[in-house]
């Protein structure tokens, strides 16, 4: 208490002014670097609207001065309308300007009531908490509403954040009841208190916020290197990863490998076209995709050939997986042309491997699928050949 009734308001208030320019600086050049995204250039107009609102707390009360009181309570909340906004912006949320409209408006007629006709620094602070904790109240809901795959953390980093900031509301309506505060520039346990808070909530929020840009960007540039860009399903690099560390799970043995290729490929290119081929491509592999397990995984391992990883799944129950997915593709009719209604029919060769053997490397079990598939392609293609790794 005694340490916070020590500080300067009018230090910590232009420190706050100051932080707030400079973060708007960075997010001008967050903006640049990820154009792609709504909402950044929107929060760093709000962090400039917040810097000069609580720029107008610095200067004097006087009667001259009250339009400036007035502007500066008006930027400080609208800046964080703006916040707002700008967040659900970037989370692809659609805002309700009727609602976010009904928030500015009362905070004018607010404020203008307890500056001009009625004075009162409490009173019009005490407006000014109540919309805070709706805006904020509001961003949280929305932030839990919202698809924040690949980027939770910062999400809840956001949503913690808020909810400290609506604590941190409440306790400075509490501490103004006192009735200490005349201005912004009083020393005083609310203003002491609210701002040097403040510099920290506005820091860490602000930091969060270039953080959640960061980890969206990267998940989802992780996403785009990991998945394969005509089928969607993982790239071989991806699926080389992805089963290796499952392989170091002793827990998920028996485990068995399909190396699945259309048969006479080349034909249907030759014939129909590489269009036409791409459409194939991707029409089995949802109709593979349709049949397998939620742990297994699979992904293209080049041109037409593709591999799948099995889980838990012993040399029996891979005869029926693999037969089921053999006999899938050879009754589908794939629709290849909105010109015609025929069908093109294909097939597939399998080579299936099954090990219980934790000790495997994917390189020994693709030698002993490769060879098991070459078998079902000498045999006449459109079957599955199976063998097994012992060591
Ligand atoms: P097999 O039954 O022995 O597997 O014969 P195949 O014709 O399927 O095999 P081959 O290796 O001779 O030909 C594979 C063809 O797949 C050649 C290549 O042009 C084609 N291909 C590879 N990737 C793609 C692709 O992304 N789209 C299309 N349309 N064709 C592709
Ligand atoms: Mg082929
Ligand atoms: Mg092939």
């Amino acid at each position: 208490m005694v340490f916070l009734l020590s500080l300067d308001p009018e230090t910590m208030l232009i420190m706050i002014v100051v932080s707030a320019f400079l973060q708007a600086g960075i997010l001008v050049a967050l903006d640049l670097v990820a154009n792609q995204y709504k909402g950044i250039f929107l929060y760093m107009l709000a962090s400039i609207l917040y810097a000069l609102g609580m720029g107008v707390g610095l200067l004097p009360i006087t009667v001259e001065l009250g339009i400036l009181q007035f502007l500066g309570n008006c930027f400080v909340i609208t800046s964080r309308v703006i916040i707002a906004i700008a967040i659900c912006q970037f989370l692809g949320r659609r805002n309700n300007p009727t609602f976010w409209g009904l928030i500015v408006a009362t905070l004018i007629f607010t404020q203008y009531n307890y500056i001009f006709v009625n004075n009162s620094y409490t009173a019009r602070n005490i407006w000014l908490i109540v919309v805070n904790v709706i805006i904020y109240g509001t961003l949280i809901k929305s932030i839990l509403q919202s698809k924040t795959n690949g980027f939770l953390l910062t999400s809840c980093l956001i949503i913690t954040i808020s909810g400290v900031e609506i604590l941190f509301s409440l306790t400075r309506g509490l501490l103004l009841l006192d009735g200490q505060s005349r201005s912004a520039i009083d020393v005083s346990l609310a203003n002491n208190f609210s701002w040097l808070v403040l510099f920290f909530i506005d820091f860490l929020r602000n930091s969060f916020f270039v953080l959640m840009v960061s980890q969206r960007m990267y998940s989802e540039l992780k996403e785009f290197s990991e998945i394969d860009f005509l089928t969607q399903i993982l790239n071989r690099g991806a699926l080389t990863s992805r089963i290796e560390t499952n392989l170091k799970n002793p827990t998920i043995y028996p485990i068995s490998l399909i190396l699945l290729d259309i048969d006479y490929f080349k034909k249907i290119n030759d014939t129909y076209g590489h269009d036409v081929g791409d459409i194939v491509l991707k029409f089995v592999i949802s109709e593979l995709q349709a049949h397998l397990h939620s742990r297994d995984i699979i992904g293209r391992w080049g041109g037409e050939e593709f591999l799948i990883f099995l889980p838990h799944c012993s040399a029996a129950a891979v005869r029926d997986r693999a037969e089921l997915l053999r006999h899938t593709v050879e009754n589908i009719g794939i629709p290849y042309s909105t010109k015609t209604d025929d069908q093109l029919h294909c097939t597939v060769s399998l080579g299936v491997v099954t090990t219980a053997h934790p000790k495997v490397t994917l390189d020994d079990l693709l030698k002993s699928a490769d060879i098991a598939l070459y078998q079902a392609k000498e045999e006449g293609r459109n079957r599955v050949k199976y063998s097994t790794f012992e060591q």
